[in-house]
């Protein structure tokens, strides 16, 4: 156990969905092929002047407003400059003194506990172009120059790796349920910069922050975050905590390590003013309130409404709100008044574990829930037992027919005490001669007469029932 209180503060950027770029008309799409999403102000071209995309900044505004932040009067964009090759135009819109947010706060949940998240603010930016290395050689694709990019900056309120990632989580859940980013890490569509000091319990100012540049993935967060506690508490811890300075150091997946590549004297001067070709927009309280409708449940708000509203169990409520997709069938089954216990069990259970299986995402998966509802019905009016719903939902679903083309009137369980009896009486009297042998020890005999039941009934007397009867009849 570490002795030092933590402090973390995250800087997420997030990539987001849209046709277009966010100041061009060239495709906003991951492309293998180098440099085919590119538009001349991409480029930097002379007498070329960005646009900026209405999409982006309304969905920049709509997550402005999830997270409870304050917007602006105006929609401003600064130029941040720097030169990098990978930088056409030798500075990066964004946003520096009136981003599209400030001062919000978010609520997740880690370890089963509620914990708000500050929000410094929310901006919009582009994002650079990205360079490939070559032996003795680098070169430019330009696909990525003037991607929309999200960045969201919290205060620093996180305390430890598991909230840094649980956060990490829940933002990305939440711009997926919001429908502005996929939040593919694997496409590299979000990145962080981590920020991590340590402090005595006491102490009234906060320790020496430094800063982890670009992790990209939510294990690396972690991993890089507990590296760095470990680092900088054994310096604490004897005696050399002048030697954490404030400085950028990168997180090296290989060795595992983070490791220094500037300190602050060498941070460089931005040089930010107001970016002159973009004209300031008026963000009217009407533009908020439409964009507001847009806003859908979000997981957690989901999650409380299923346990208290609907009875599902903790585990099974964190289940559906993984994905949008799961909270989009679930929803959908209730609408078609689906009992909600039985929706959530067939989701968490056979649902899930099939698309598992088939390797299909749910929006892809064959089983609508109109189809659940058929099989559903089917059982509720006893017309198909338990056993057999479960075959016509593997059936339905390998076949890819609906489960009503198996769902005939005749296979319903045969429940009743007296027809099964009177069954059993009939296959008794015609089997005296195994009866005798039972009698005499043979007793796996016992198995011989179930089967001659089923198949009188093709398989439809409830087997239970079946067991207890014969049992009965053998010890008269
Ligand atoms: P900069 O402008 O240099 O990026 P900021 O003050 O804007 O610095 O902070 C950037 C990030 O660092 C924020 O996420 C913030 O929460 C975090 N941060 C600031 N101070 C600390 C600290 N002492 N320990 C941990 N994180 C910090
Ligand atoms: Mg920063």
């Amino acid at each position: 156990m570490n002795k030092y209180k933590v402090v973390i503060g995250l800087e997420m950027h997030c990539e987001l969905k849209s046709n277009s770029k966010v100041f061009s008309s060239a495709k906003n799409a991951y492309s293998q092929i180098p440099n085919e999403n590119v538009w001349p102000v991409d480029m930097a071209f002379p007498g070329t002047l960005p646009v900026v995309n209405k999409k982006c900044v309304r969905d920049a505004l709509k997550m402005s407003m999830v997270l409870n932040c304050k917007q602006p009067k105006y929609l401003i964009f600064d130029r941040k400059n720097y030169y990098y090759p990978d930088l056409p135009k030798g500075y990066q819109i964004t946003q520096m003194d009136s981003p599209v947010g400030v001062d919000g706060k978010i609520i997740i949940e880690c370890d089963g506990k509620r914990k708000p998240v500050y929000i410094h603010d929310i901006h919009l930016e582009e994002d650079a172009a990205s360079l490939d290395h070559y032996f003795g050689t680098s070169c430019i694709d330009y696909n990525r120059a003037g991607v929309p990019l999200l960045e969201l900056v919290t205060k620093p309120c996180l305390e430890s790796a598991k909230e840094a990632v649980s956060f990490l989580e829940a933002m990305r859940s939440i711009y997926q349920f919001c429908d502005v980013s996929e939040g593919d890490t694997k496409k590299g569509q979000i990145r962080c910069d981590v920020n991590v000091s340590i402090m005595d319990e006491n102490d009234k100012e906060l320790g020496t922050r430094v800063e982890i540049k670009n992790v990209n993935s939510f294990g690396g967060v972690y991993d890089a975050i507990n590296y760095e506690i470990e680092r900088q508490s054994k310096l604490k811890e004897s005696g050399r905590y002048d030697e954490v300075i404030q400085e950028t150091r990168r997180w090296d997946e290989e060795s595992a390590k983070t490791i220094h590549m500037r300190s602050k004297v060498d941070a460089i001067d931005y040089k930010y003013f107001i970016d002159p070709n973009i004209p300031k927009i008026k963000i009217t309280k009407e533009l908020l309130e439409d964009i507001r409708k847009e806003i859908p449940a979000l997981p957690l708000e989901c999650k409380d409404k299923y346990i208290k509203e609907y009875g599902l169990s903790e585990y099974d409520a964190s289940v559906i709100i993984k994905e949008k997709d799961y909270v989009d069938y679930y929803e959908e089954c209730l609408e078609l008044k689906i009992e909600p216990k039985m929706a959530s069990n067939w989701l968490t259970t056979q649902i899930l574990g099939e698309i598992n299986h088939e390797e299909v995402s749910l929006k892809d998966f064959y089983l609508k829930p109109k189809y659940l509802k058929q099989i559903i019905d089917a059982l509720n009016k006893k017309t198909i037992s338990s056993k057999q719903a479960k075959d016509i939902f593997y059936k339905s679903c390998s076949e890819k027919k609906e489960p009503n083309s198996y769902i005939t009137s005749d296979m319903a369980q045969i429940n009743d005490k007296e027809v099964i009896s009177q069954i059993v009486e009939k296959i008794m009297e015609n089997s005296q001669e195994q009866i005798k042998q039972y009698k005499n020890g043979k007793t796996n005999l016992f198995d011989y007469f179930v089967g001659q039941v089923m198949k009188e009934t093709k398989g439809k007397a409830n087997p239970v029932l079946t067991k207890e009867i014969i049992s009965s009849y053998l010890q008269k």
